[in-house]
């Protein structure tokens, strides 16, 4: 109203408060929670679409997703690891699928369940992480994957029962 507030609004606008250097601006973040992408927001703050507190920790968790190359590539190891080692014994080297395709089986539920477990992590915001059908969907996972690990151990599990027996009774 007064000639000093209009000399004075210009001179001192608010965003001076906070300087420029001790609140980066988010170049490609997500609001961890929500998904929300974050650029061009300081580097704390509130989401505007979630209303969750992030920093520039935070923000950067979210990663976008890997190709499906990739994917496959992270999630199949194991069973190209079983097929390579299926075809060479297939030529001669039968022992090599006994050493290392059993344990590459073992390693599809294993690997599959830790895999996935650390995609949905790193690439999905935390509220449709846990909440709806991706939740149902991790229980689910989690199940079939136990019960194909068990799958894979019990000739280990087994053989060391018969071998414990086979020691008992030899004595
Ligand atoms: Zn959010």
């Amino acid at each position: 109203m007064t000639d000093d507030d209009q000399g004075e609004s210009p001179r001192v606008p608010p965003k001076l408060e906070h300087p420029p250097v001790a609140a980066p601006t988010v170049d490609r973040g997500r609001c961890d929670q929500c998904g929300y992408l974050l650029k061009g927001l300081p580097g704390r703050g509130n989401c505007p679409e979630c209303g969750s507190a992030y920093t520039p920790e935070s923000a950067a968790r979210l990663k976008p997703w890997p190709s499906v190359m990739m994917i496959c590539l992270s999630l199949g190891w194991p069973l190209f690891g079983l097929i390579f080692f299926g075809a060479i014994s297939f030529v001669e080297y039968a022992n090599l699928l006994a050493c290392y395709g059993y344990p590459m089986l073992v390693a599809v539920p294993v690997n599959s369940y830790f895999q996935v477990r650390w995609m949905l992590k790193h690439h999905l915001p935390e509220k449709k992480r846990t909440e709806g059908f991706i939740a149902g969907f991790r229980a689910l996972g989690t199940v079939i994957a136990l019960l194909i690990f068990l799958l894979t151990i019990t000739p280990l599990l087994l053989f060391g029962a018969c071998l414990v027996i086979m020691a008992g009774s030899s004595f």
